[in-house]
């Protein structure tokens, strides 16, 4: 077994203390890309290793930037918090993803999961945890109110050789 942790909290400890603390939203978006863009290069990296279709890779980036959209956009909505990101392969090319935040919490799960809820107004359509869903073989989700959440992701990654018979 393969893993991967990384850590956007490191890279956030070097913003200066009044910008962690309240940022102004264009700032915030800017960060957010950022952020987005480093972890999926990193996911992309490990992942390669079981050399994933790029419909495969696709799907984990599709899904991967919801999960930590959410924690940047939800759980930590005035400020900028740690973001921790787990990954794991395993020999039968198995990928474990877990994202995790100590942000807010999600106090009612099934309802943050049913398409179009959302708590993020206009600017929201409700549909990130769908899309993680349909982009990913199994998602699991556990959340504690003003401790954090976790989302695990998990995907196959089809062997080479079956995949160019099916093709
Ligand atoms: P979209 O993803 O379409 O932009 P959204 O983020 O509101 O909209 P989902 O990603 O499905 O939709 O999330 C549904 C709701 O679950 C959010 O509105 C928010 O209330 C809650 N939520 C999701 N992730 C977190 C998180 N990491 N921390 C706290 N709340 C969260
Ligand atoms: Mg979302």
């Amino acid at each position: 077994m393969e893993q991967m942790k990384f850590e956007m909290g490191d890279l956030q400890q070097d913003a200066p203390k009044r910008m962690r603390k309240r940022r102004p939203p264009r700032k915030k978006a800017r960060g957010l890309l950022l952020v987005i863009l480093l972890v999926l290069a990193a996911v992309a990296a490990f992942v390669a290793q079981l050399d994933p279709a790029v419909d495969e890779l696709a799907d984990i980036r599709t899904a991967v930037s919801e999960a930590v959209t959410n924690c940047i956009v939800h759980a930590y909505p005035d400020a900028i918090g740690e973001i921790i990101l787990q990954a794991r392969l395993y020999p039968e090319g198995r990928v474990v993803i877990k994202i995790r935040d100590r942000g807010c919490g999600i106090e009612d799960i099934r309802q943050a999961m049913e398409p179009l809820f959302t708590t993020g107004g206009e600017e929201r359509s409700g549909l990130g945890f769908s899309v993680m869903e349909s982009f990913s073989d199994k998602l699991r989700v556990t959340s504690r109110k003003g401790k954090g959440t976790v989302v695990t992701l998990e995907k196959y990654i089809a062997p080479r050789e079956r995949q160019a018979k099916t093709n």
